[in-house]
């Protein structure tokens, strides 16, 4: 495709709707609430179903609760009011020859003015009575004398999304008009690649546009979309590769393969043996840092898989190299976590390791650091600290573990030349590139727990190549997970007393901190005495996001230490926290989480020898929630589970709420569109490349 050419005219799909004859000012505001801006807008905007209009069902056939179409003439209609003329019903009887429908509209008298005694009405809705045949609230459509029953009548019939004031008559008409002027100026805009020729079996873009709002078939709605849909897989991807070769050609990687003098002496210490996939994964980890560009690196491994020691080995490479290390965690909890982990492995390899969060700099987190670890390792371990870089690592590179306050002005590592981003889906794609940016691209490794579906990790992450550990360390216990209503809560309690009686420790997590929400939702603020006399005499701590992270430090130390046995906590400790004597995790109002985010809390136990429980209790009412927590009973494969969230709740939810640099797509669907996804990915490949690849 050429550059425009300043002053070229406008191209005629790009020009406002108000070009169209009918479309004045009120009409182009009403058009804007839909989004509806451009003729482009216009011909794209999508039905968002399609009625049956070749064969009505007579009235005398309608079914009681089957939503179908009828037809009738007006005979009757008038607004009924009652309890003190503050409640009504607008009532319309319509009579085909066969029999006669009550069409009943509640508290909306004003619909009164938009009928009249003789007209042609459509109507779509399903029976809730026979005696006489009612319908509530159906979608009507009164037809007008005539010339332009074609567009309406006859015919799978489109009904569009509407905005107040707009009739859905008018706009039909206006996309008929508009598709009649515009059809032959619809572009194809990969000529190159001959989706049209039938090789794909899919219609060009025009006729696909048509068939959208005029199908022939039933089946030309999703021929249509699938084509529209993989016009915009082919441009995201078609973007996708332009960065990556922007980035190959201007990208030249600090070389961080290391020289083994500090991974020897790390691994030998650690105390366990790398599994497999550990050992597979480090040596695609080490191959890339080796490479003459960057790493551009997903580590995907379900919870509890290990990805924190292979991280700190793809560290220990970068720091062999003589290049700093900047690791961002989500949460101050998990960075203090890594902290902990980090100085305990590579202060006594002479690596001088450093925190930034929010509320806490190195010294001082150094030196809590090494207080809680004092008690919590009762005076067995010995407590290493090396302020300064030792011999081992000359040019006294750094590695400084935080939160997104290292993205802040404040930190400016020297020499950075890896970055490693734990629990990447908590953050957004523009602050992964804020922290790449501190240095002169070094090389880069993400980290996800969440698995990621393939249809994500070919658009969302496409331009990362992807690692997976798929083993998990030896020697775990079995985690049996269970769906409870809320009624069985008492049960549920005299369980979770046993295992503490027994030594093991648990996490009880509720959605909210501090009030208690509607519908008996929980808040651990207010729940955390109640729950204290529940359970005494075991001692339960407090963790959410509201207290000061030394607070916070506090309660995740105590716990560690066993000096509480039970953890009150939002779902902050979703992520990354490691306890291995901690076998219960009791999660409640568990139907107002998403199946992946409980999937990650049920990461936090099975991580010891003994077996763990994870309880999931749902308000007694909602079965169809219910239902849905059953997949995790099922399955612990963290893919199936990310596949059926991602289906059941869309890709926002497994995304985070982070801003997913993910555009939004009219037609493709992530949940169901992998084939056209994965076509764009090939068809892109052969699509020549553009002479200004310069954006
Ligand atoms: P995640 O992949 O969820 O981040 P972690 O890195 O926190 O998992 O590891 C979970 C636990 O497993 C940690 O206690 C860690 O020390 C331990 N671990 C990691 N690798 C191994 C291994 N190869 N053998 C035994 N334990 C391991
Ligand atoms: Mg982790």
């Amino acid at each position: 495709m050429t550059a425009a050419a300043p002053n070229q005219p406008t191209l005629p799909l790009a020009r406002p709707v108000t070009a169209l004859a009918g479309v004045g000012p009120e009409r182009a505001v009403q058009l804007a609430r839909l989004e509806i801006r451009t003729i482009e807008d216009l011909l794209l905007h999508r039905p968002h179903r399609y009625e049956d209009r070749r064969q009505l069902r007579p009235i005398a056939q309608l079914q009681l609760d089957e939503p179908a179409t009828t037809r009738g003439t007006v005979v009757a209609l008038g607004v009924k009011w009652f309890a003190k003329h503050t409640k009504s019903i607008f009532e319309l009887i319509l009579d085909d020859g066969t029999a006669r429908l009550h069409c009943r509209w509640w508290n909306l008298p004003y619909m009164e003015k938009y009928f009249a005694v003789g007209n042609e009405v459509i109507v779509f809705g399903k029976l809730l009575a026979l005696k006489p045949r009612t319908v509530d609230h159906p979608e009507t459509e009164v037809l007008e004398d005539g010339e332009e029953d074609f567009i309406h009548f006859n015919r799978l019939t489109p009904i569009y999304p509407l905005t107040e004031g707009l009739p859905q008559r008018w706009l039909r008409s206006l996309v008929w008009r508009a598709l009649g002027r515009f059809e032959e100026q619809i572009p194809e805009p990969w000529p190159a690649l001959h989706l049209a020729d039938g090789a794909s079996n899919l219609p060009a873009r025009a006729r696909a546009i048509r068939m959208l709002h005029f199908p022939e078939t039933l089946a030309d709605p999703e021929l249509a979309r699938r084509r529209l849909a993989l016009d915009e897989f082919i441009e995201l991807q078609q973007r996708i590769q332009r960065r990556r070769r922007n980035f190959e050609t201007k990208a030249r990687a600090l070389p961080c393969h290391g020289d083994n003098h500090l991974i020897k002496p790390f691994l030998a210490q650690l105390g366990f043996k790398l599994t497999e996939a550990q050992t597979r994964v480090l040596r695609e980890l080490r191959q890339d840092m080796s490479a003459a560009r960057p790493m551009r690196r997903l580590l995907q491994g379900d919870v509890g898989s290990g990805k924190t020691a292979v991280a700190a080995c793809c560290a220990l490479m970068a720091l062999e190299s003589g290049y700093s290390v900047a690791l961002m965690a989500p949460t101050e909890v998990l960075a203090e976590q890594h902290f902990r982990n980090f100085t305990h492995w590579l202060e006594p390899l002479g690596v001088a390791v450093e925190l930034q969060t929010g509320s806490r700099k190195t010294g001082e987190g150094r030196r809590q650091n090494e207080e809680c670890r004092n008690e919590s390792s009762g005076g067995q371990g010995v407590v290493f600290r090396n302020p300064k870089p030792q011999p081992g690592n000359p040019q006294g590179a750094t590695l400084t573990i935080g939160t997104h306050a290292l993205i802040e002005a404040g930190f400016a590592p020297g020499n950075l030349g890896l970055v490693i981003i734990d629990e990447q889906h908590k953050f957004g794609v523009a602050q992964r590139e804020e922290l790449v940016r501190k240095g002169q691209y070094p090389h880069l490794l993400v980290m996800t727990a969440t698995p990621i579906p393939r249809t994500l990790g070919l658009t969302v992450y496409g331009e990362l190549d992807v690692s997976v550990i798929d083993q998990l360390p030896p020697g775990r216990g079995r985690i049996n997970t269970f769906v409870r209503s809320a009624d069985k809560l008492p049960q549920v309690w005299s369980f979770i007393r046993k295992r503490l009686a027994e030594g093991r420790q648990a996490y009880v997590v509720y959605p909210r901190v501090e009030e208690t929400g509607p519908n008996g939702v929980k808040a651990v603020k207010r729940e955390f005495d109640n729950l204290q006399q529940t359970l005494t005499p075991f001692r339960v701590g407090l963790l959410h996001g509201r207290l000061r992270s030394k607070e916070k430090e506090e309660a995740m130390s105590a716990f560690r230490a066993s000096d509480t046995q039970v953890l009150l906590a939002t779902s902050l400790i979703e992520v990354g926290v490691d306890v291995p004597n901690a076998t219960i995790m009791l999660v409640e109002n568990a139907e107002l989480f998403g199946l992946a985010q409980l999937h990650q809390l049920r990461g936090r136990i099975g991580r010891g020898a003994h077996d763990s429980y994870c309880i999931l209790v749902a308000a007694a009412k909602s079965k169809d929630a219910r239902t849905r927590l059953r997949v995790l009973e099922e399955t612990a494969d963290g893919f199936r589970i990310a596949e059926a969230d991602l289906r059941l709740r869309g890709p926002g939810e497994l995304l985070g709420q982070q801003q997913s640099g993910l555009p939004r797509f009219r037609f493709g669907d992530l949940a169901t569109d992998l084939d056209l996804i994965q076509q764009a990915r090939q068809l892109v490949t052969e699509l020549p490349e553009e002479p200004n690849s310069n954006r």
